[in-house]
């Protein structure tokens, strides 16, 4: 063996490009709309906060290792065995542990092109090998994805709805993927923004998760719950799934002011439909007037729209997210997603909204700013 000078990441790591969160700043601008991160422009429940609030006086004490009220609180509101739950610190890490636990040096994971940042991060970690599938019309492909397994696929990565095109699989589809696998290769149905989709066609995952022992679905509290700074995620899955995932994860992962605000956030339901509601009456608002300025807009069922700029100098989507932040509108640039033409714009506040649409129209209209 060589002797290396200094320690060396196993091979992999160093691959990894490193995740760049979207940006949080227009310099210059008093006022800025942060519509970059998929964010809920309702904030979290006050009920929520008031229960975050309380755990201060108890900031001495370890949290629940087993975050036991929590998967309870989860389960009675989705209806699932609260022993089939882990909890994690953000679905990020979820992601990261199921990686871990199921790949290593010589396996594949298969993500496809406009799929989540996290899954070749995840996979490049444990040392294994991302494949990247070809989508159809933004959208995950699933012949293409069956077509890309081989002996060596350990899982299948789909977020589903997709972030950042915003299209979905109909649960047909999500079948005849799973069907297609083989039993020891893991489906991860990574559902961060199920609770936004209103189609009849479309199911999170918790039946094919029930009814299978090779498929985890994965869930955020970051999205629709608002609670994105307190890093919060569970995940549905098999006995044995469930079993190896808690062999590893760190012994207290999810905090104690995380437990409290999270079974709060998920009681108060009528903060959740509140939230659907403003997000179903923007979200195809945004996507008629965008539209209607000429600029095509992927139909979204999540919380967030993908809007495409044209490669002609003055309208490009880099030009474009100048001009925006220029006015404290900050998109998410999605070059890293092989978008490098669109900008991933969050479904905000009414005002914020129309302040896009305008700032939109003014710049299609070659105004200076
Ligand atoms: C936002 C998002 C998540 C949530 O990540 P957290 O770590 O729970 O904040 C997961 N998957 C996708 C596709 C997302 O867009």
């Amino acid at each position: 063996m060589s002797a290396a000078k200094r320690p060396t990441p196993r091979p992999g790591v160093m691959q990894i490009q490193a995740y760049v969160p979207g940006k949080s700043a227009a310099p210059g601008v008093d006022r800025i709309f942060k519509l970059s991160s998929n964010e809920t422009p309702l904030g979290a429940s006050p009920k929520a906060i008031a229960a975050y609030k309380t755990v201060a006086e108890h900031l001495h004490d370890y949290p629940d290792g087993s975050a036991t009220a929590l998967r309870e609180a989860i389960g009675r509101v989705y209806g699932l065995d609260p022993n089939r739950i882990v909890c994690g610190s953000g679905s990020d890490e979820l992601l990261n542990l199921i990686a871990d636990v199921y790949l290593g040096p010589d396996d594949e994971a298969i993500h496809t092109t406009h799929g989540f940042l996290v899954y070749p991060i995840a996979t490049l970690g444990s040392g294994a090998k991302p494949v990247v599938v070809a989508e159809k019309n933004f959208t995950a492909d699933v012949d293409a994805i069956l077509a890309a397994v081989t002996p060596r696929t350990r899982i299948v990565f789909l977020a589903n709805p997709n972030n950042p095109t915003g299209t979905y699989l109909p649960f047909d589809e999500v079948k005849r993927l799973h069907a297609g696998l083989r039993p020891d290769v893991l489906l991860v149905l990574d559902a961060a923004y199920a609770e936004y989709v209103k189609r009849n066609d479309y199911e999170a995952g918790i039946e094919l998760v029930a009814t299978s022992e090779n498929v985890v679905m994965t869930r955020t509290f970051s999205k629709i719950y608002g609670l994105a700074a307190l890093r919060l995620g569970w995940l549905y899955g098999p006995e044995h799934v469930v079993d190896a995932l808690n062999r590893i994860r760190g012994p207290f992962n999810v905090t104690a002011p995380s437990i409290a605000a999270g079974i709060a956030a998920i009681e108060d339901r009528a903060h959740v439909q509140t939230s659907i509601e403003h997000n179903a009456k923007w979200l195809t608002w945004l996507t008629d007037e965008i539209g209607k300025l000429g600029l095509q807009v992927t139909p979204s069922v999540g919380n967030f729209i993908l809007i495409h700029f044209p490669e002609a100098k003055g309208k490009t989507a880099k030009e474009a997210d100048a001009f925006l932040t220029s006015r404290g509108l900050i998109m998410r640039g999605v070059g890293a997603y092989k978008l490098p033409h669109a900008l991933r714009m969050t479904v905000g506040s009414e005002e914020a909204n129309k302040l896009v649409v305008a700032a939109l129209r003014d710049f299609l209209n070659g105004k200076a700013k």
